[in-house]
């Protein structure tokens, strides 16, 4: 065994076994989280140093905080998974850690060498592995950040920046389970522009997509999708999950990466087991009121939402100001269901893995 990365200072007063046995039986999503935080500064000058995991604990900071003004923040999402065996499993963690780097270059910020983004994921899921549920669509949600720390108001990227990762037992992402969502369509607002932060995992993204998600309750639907911001026209993601749809002739298409759609290691890993399964997945663009057309022609028979949090959610129904549609039944569909079902067999190393894409901790 390496020696651990990350100096561990256990917490004093732990959560009880008992008590942290009830509260991860239902846990939901994003509410219950463990006892300890993994966290590393970067300075000018000093460089990353300081690796730590300790009790979780508030941070404290300068009201005059770089994040707090000027938002120079960014995050990930990844899951590990208890498996049947008693191991533990992490889904891509080198995807993530990349996808820190170019979020981190696009802010400005400092990039956290991959090996300390792995090594704080894994040694904090080990020191927190009986906080792992173990239901189906259970696990523990690991959440890497990086916020700017210098106190400092003058406007230019930050001489400082604190790394941390806390983790969250999560259960399944939508209450009830995997029913179809309902789409709104948002004609006012967009999420990301060409030249943007549309392709960094950066907290401003959510900022800027929470009126119109707010819109898309409102209008009694689950969540927005949004379109391009240049011509209004091309369909994009959806606050936080790529989109992909599913043709009669069997065919699926999603968005392309132009800068502006955040690139999803599930929409990634989605288009690599369709495409090893021989079907032909386009990523092109797509507009609006095709996807209109093709809902009512028949066309298209299935669409649906994929991200890590939720993993793969079925959309049934459609709706703007001046349209409402449904895609199929409104409910999940066969190729939907087909491919969800082998990416979390993957996850849970209950299938082969043709790629290395789950990561055993333990
Ligand atoms: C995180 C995120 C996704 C999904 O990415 P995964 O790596 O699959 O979790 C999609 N869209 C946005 C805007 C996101 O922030």
């Amino acid at each position: 065994m390496t020696q651990p990365t990350f100096a561990f200072s256990p917490h004093a007063t732990p959560v009880e076994a008992s008590e942290r046995a009830g509260r991860i039986v239902n846990p939901g999503f994003g509410r219950v989280f463990t006892d300890h935080m993994a966290t590393m500064r970067w300075s000018e000058g000093k460089g990353w140093h300081d690796p730590q995991i300790t009790a979780r604990a508030p941070i404290v900071m300068d009201p005059a905080s770089a994040v707090l003004h000027y938002a120079q923040e960014i995050f990930e999402g990844l899951k590990a998974y208890s498996l049947d065996d008693g191991g533990i499993a992490l889904f891509r963690p080198e995807a993530n850690a990349a996808r820190f780097q170019r979020s981190a270059h696009r802010l400005a910020m400092a990039e956290l060498p991959e090996r300390y983004f792995l090594d704080s994921c894994r040694e904090l899921t080990l020191a927190e592995r009986d906080w792992i549920p173990g239901g189906e669509g259970s696990a523990l949600y690991l959440r890497p950040f990086m916020i700017a720390s210098e106190t400092f108001l003058g406007v230019k990227p930050s001489a400082e920046y604190l790394y941390c990762v806390i983790a969250s037992a999560v259960g399944n992402y939508w209450p009830g389970g995997a029913k179809s969502v309902s789409l709104w369509v948002s004609r006012e607002f967009t999420r990301a522009a060409p030249g943007g932060t549309g392709d960094a995992k950066c907290g401003g993204n959510y900022a800027a997509s929470l009126l119109a998600q707010s819109e898309a309750i409102r209008q009694g639907c689950d969540q927005v999708v949004f379109l391009d911001a240049v011509e209004r026209r091309w369909v994009e993601e959806l606050g936080g999950m790529n989109i992909f749809f599913v043709f009669d002739d069997g065919t699926m298409l999603t968005p392309p990466l132009t800068g502006t759609i955040l690139p999803g290691v599930t929409r990634d890993s989605i288009l690599t087991l369709a495409r090893d399964q021989g079907i032909t997945v386009a990523e092109e663009r797509y507009s609006i009121d095709q996807w209109q057309a093709d809902a009512a022609s028949g066309r298209l028979v299935e669409a649906f939402a994929c991200g890590t949090a939720a993993v793969v959610t079925p959309i049934g129904k459609v709706s703007s100001a001046d349209f409402a549609f449904q895609i199929g039944d409104g409910q999940p569909g066969a190729r939907t269901s087909q491919l969800s079902k082998r990416l979390t067999d993957i996850q849970r190393a209950r299938s082969d893995d043709p790629h290395g894409w789950v990561q055993r901790i333990a």
